[in-house]
């Protein structure tokens, strides 16, 4: 019992809202990022729609960015403030000055956005 209650948390159960978010993940997510590496010049290999308690999103060194499903929940600016950091990590994987100045050219007030993120828990 408590095992199954420990990876319960862990791995959230896949209710009808989480499909329904889901569904609309797939919907929105990948033309916007699609658009937004367009405008800004990046080229990632595969999209992927996660459901996870981690993180809103990843890169990895094979470019290939995944996307928690839970940022629909996000307001647009949110959404996009997400993608494009993890866009900027398929040129700088770490946290560095250059990743910073990087994501600073391609959303201006990207501190701003990340300070209203903290606001939305990931559940
Ligand atoms: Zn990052």
């Amino acid at each position: 019992m408590f095992f199954y209650f420990r990876r319960r948390r862990r791995r959230p159960a896949n209710t009808p809202e989480i499909e329904r978010m889901r569904s609309e993940a797939q919907r929105i997510l990948p033309p916007r990022l699609q658009e937004l590496a367009r405008q800004h010049g990046f080229t990632y290999h595969q999209l992927r729609i996660k459901h996870n308690v981690s993180n809103w999103g990843s890169c990895s060194v094979k470019g290939n960015i995944n996307l928690n499903l839970h940022l629909v929940r996000l307001p647009a600016e949110l959404q996009d403030y997400v993608m494009l950091h993890e866009l900027c990590h398929l040129r700088e994987m770490n946290h560095g000055p250059k990743f910073h100045a990087l994501l600073e050219s391609v959303c201006p007030d990207h501190r701003k956005r990340a300070q209203a993120l903290r606001e939305y828990k990931l559940y």
